[in-house]
């Protein structure tokens, strides 16, 4: 009845579903466990009129070309160049630090001097990650490194991950270099901004294919049972591409431990006044036990609410207690390890295929998935 069988209805496998579906003429089924759809893209309204992102700030950008254009068949979308402050010392300052931050933070002498000092060494325009910038020996740098390992990296990655910027891998903190610019933009894609009328809308349109059936609410082992033979679905062999994107150890049972990942709790909260911080994001690089705080109107646009909506994100090791969520895989090389491991039990299954943030236990954002599901789905 099915050619195919996705797991999983976050990006890369509603990517891949359509793809299958439409353009392979596959008959496709997708598993999903959550009663919804969208996987941590997921987003909506909440009891207050707000549009919120159930699982944490989702914000898309890229500079790809073909994932843009093949995203928008699915949406129209509401654009904007992304920003973020941290509060330091009572007051905001623009996150990446870049050159209006180092202004802002020292006095202006100094600032022209040291600014002077990073683009001789850097040049203009360049990304310098912190871990690169503190391998720095002149003293000038080292004072700008100094800075902003303490007042940006150092608190909100212990918060964050439990460890020293320095004990993670540079990969993590690499996605937020120093700017040698003056560009307070988060991200310097070409294209950043979230779909016009919310995430979910556009994964219900790419779902909405008649080769493809959607079947949420089920966990995939209550259907789908995996062995050194092959695969099962309800009770009968099945021969056709299985992709997964759920966790690769939940599948084997755990039998050699758990995979580490950091969760994230999330407390919302909802104010009846037009705005609690005025910016969409705030982390919280100093002081507090969450590392951020998202203003929801203000990531996407919505102007129809008179009160707002926040979520406060407090980091937390995953246990795999129920009801917790694993979100971010913790990359160094035992884990690596360990995830080798589980992966080589899936060698000798022919047409299955790992894909997403879980199963291939990386940290690919939004555009990333949706590239690699699509590079996936054309190789099938
Ligand atoms: P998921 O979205 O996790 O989807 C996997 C799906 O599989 C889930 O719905 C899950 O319920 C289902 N599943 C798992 N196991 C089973 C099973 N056994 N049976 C059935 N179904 C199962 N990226 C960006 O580009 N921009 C951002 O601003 C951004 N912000 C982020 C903020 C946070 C807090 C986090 C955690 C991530 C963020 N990301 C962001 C990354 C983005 O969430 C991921 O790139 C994307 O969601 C990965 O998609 P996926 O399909 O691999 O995984
Ligand atoms: N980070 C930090 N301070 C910040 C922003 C980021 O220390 O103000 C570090 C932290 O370790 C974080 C990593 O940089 O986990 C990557 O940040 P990013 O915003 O990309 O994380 P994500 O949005 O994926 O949670």
């Amino acid at each position: 009845m099915y050619d195919c069988i996705i797991i999983g209805a976050g990006i890369a496998g509603a990517v891949a579903a359509r793809k299958l579906a439409e353009e392979k003429g596959k008959k496709v089924l997708v598993l999903e466990r959550r009663d919804h759809i969208g996987g941590n893209c997921y987003d909506e309204v909440d009891g207050y009129g707000v549009l919120i992102h159930n699982y944490g700030p989702h914000i898309f950008h890229t500079g790809m070309e073909e994932v843009f254009a093949y995203l928008s068949r699915f949406t129209d979308w509401y654009l904007f160049g992304h920003e973020v402050v941290a509060k330091v010392d009572g007051r905001l300052i623009p996150i990446p630090f870049n050159l209006n931050t180092l202004h802002m933070v020292f006095e202006k002498e100094k600032a022209e001097r040291l600014e002077c000092k990073l683009i001789e060494t850097y040049g203009e325009g360049s990304r310098v990650p912190i871990m690169k910038l503190r391998e720095n020996e002149d003293a000038d740098i080292r004072e700008i490194a100094d800075y902003v390992y303490e007042n940006v990296f150092l608190r909100y990655t212990m918060k964050q991950w439990g460890q020293m910027p320095e004990e993670i891998s540079p990969e993590v903190t690499g996605r937020v270099p120093v700017l040698i610019s003056y560009d307070n933009r988060y991200f310097q894609d070409k294209y950043q901004g979230v779909p016009k009328d919310g995430f979910t809308p556009m994964f219900e349109r790419m779902l909405a294919h008649e080769n493809v059936t959607v079947r949420s609410g089920v966990d995939c082992k209550e259907v789908l049972t995996f062995s050194g033979e092959g695969i099962m679905l309800d009770g009968e062999p099945f021969s056709g591409d299985v992709i997964y994107t759920g966790a690769l150890d939940e599948l084997f049972d755990c039998k050699f431990g758990r995979l580490p990942y950091r969760s994230l709790r999330f407390d919302f909260e909802h104010y009846n006044q037009d705005s609690y911080q005025g910016h969409s994001v705030v982390n919280y690089t100093v002081s507090e036990d969450f590392t951020r705080i998202t203003e929801f109107k203000f990531l996407t646009g919505q102007q129809d609410t008179d009160g707002t909506t926040i979520v406060k994100e407090y980091p937390f090791a995953y246990t795999g207690a129920e009801g917790e969520i694993p979100y971010y895989a913790i990359l160094n090389e035992e884990n690596q390890a360990l995830y080798e491991k589980y992966r080589a039990l899936t060698d000798g299954m022919k047409r299955f295929h790992l894909l997403g943030r879980l199963a291939e236990y990386k940290y690919y954002n939004i555009d990333a998935m949706t590239k690699k599901a699509m590079e996936l789905a054309d190789s099938l």
